[in-house]
């Protein structure tokens, strides 16, 4: 590669909003063959909004502000899609006297004098709560896309939040792109297999890599490489940060945290998922002018 042409090349793209580090991963982009696409805030907008709610033994009030004052110090965009709903409903929060972040689980909190956990369907098998009466509303929202996020209160189950993030206008495109350049596309989320099947589904992605927890995707980057599979991960979150590092490619959405952009050695600027398809044609093109 001549230098000249890489700088074209880095040029180009930094014009079209993908910043690229440096030569070599400009390079390796036109060798992808596998793209692995975080599912929150990577191929949905990541501002996920409350749909519905469920109080069993308190009122609905008492509960979004048990939940969302027990959610105030995690960074999760489903903690802060609680808050946000909290907030609408002018509903006061109260700062809870204890807290603890189970990355992909949920949290614990103590609120007053009162201990909730809030999470998902893993943590409530962790936490050893019958959750059994509820599962068939629960496929029903997940299988709608929602994320449904349990609640307990001194390890008594209260209640539920359904919460659902929109996918971004062009991420559909953006796929079938990859996938008409050969490109396997996987989705990863540590979301459930519901939930990400009807995501996937929306943006016609069929390979799936479900209830993934944050310190394993890394691994599940690595396995493929065994497997001689030239992967480029995508992502926005800290959680993501590993996975965009171990892959041949990390590539980082802009809007994402700094964690993330830090890890990676693609920034894309637009935020949508069609540069993706861009900077590889980027890559053919600077190539090209090198042969
Ligand atoms: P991803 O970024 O792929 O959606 P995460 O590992 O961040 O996955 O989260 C996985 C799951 O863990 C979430 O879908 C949710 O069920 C649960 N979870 C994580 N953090 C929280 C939180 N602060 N409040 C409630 N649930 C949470
Ligand atoms: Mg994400």
């Amino acid at each position: 590669a001549t230098p000249t042409a890489i700088m074209v090349g880095t040029g180009k793209g930094a014009e079209n909003g993908v910043l690229i580090k440096d030569a070599s991963h400009l390079q390796m982009l036109k060798d992808i063959d596998t793209v692995i696409l975080d599912k929150t805030g990577t191929i949905t907008k990541g501002k996920p909004e409350v749909t519905k709610i469920r109080a069993f033994t308190i009122s609905e009030n008492d509960m979004i502000r048990a939940v969302a004052s027990a959610e105030q110090a995690s960074e999760h965009p489903l903690a802060k899609a609680i808050i946000d709903y909290a907030k609408e409903k002018k509903i006061k929060l109260e700062n809870p006297v204890r807290f603890e972040a189970m990355p992909g689980y949920g949290v614990m909190s103590v609120v007053g004098n009162k201990t909730y956990t809030v999470g998902n369907q893993k943590l409530m098998e962790f936490k050893r709560i019958d959750i059994s009466n509820l599962a068939n509303e629960m496929e029903k929202l997940e299988a709608k896309g929602n994320s449904v996020i349990m609640v307990t209160e001194d390890d008594r189950l209260i209640g539920y939040f359904a919460i659902a993030d929109t996918v971004k206008e062009s991420s559909r495109q953006a796929i079938k792109e990859l996938k008409d350049r050969g490109i396997d596309v996987i989705m990863m989320t540590g979301d459930n297999k519901h939930t990400a099947k009807a995501i996937a589904d929306e943006v016609g992605i069929g390979h799936i890599l479900a209830e993934v927890l944050p310190e394993h995707k890394a691994k599940e980057v690595e396995k493929l490489k065994k497997k001689g599979k030239k992967v480029a991960m995508v992502g926005d979150g800290i959680n993501d940060a590993p996975a965009l590092a171990a892959a041949n490619v990390g590539i980082a959405i802009g809007t994402g945290t700094d964690v993330a952009i830090e890890a990676a050695d693609v920034t894309l600027m637009r935020g949508d998922l069609l540069s993706i398809s861009d900077s590889i044609q980027l890559s053919y093109a600077t190539i090209r002018k090198i042969k």
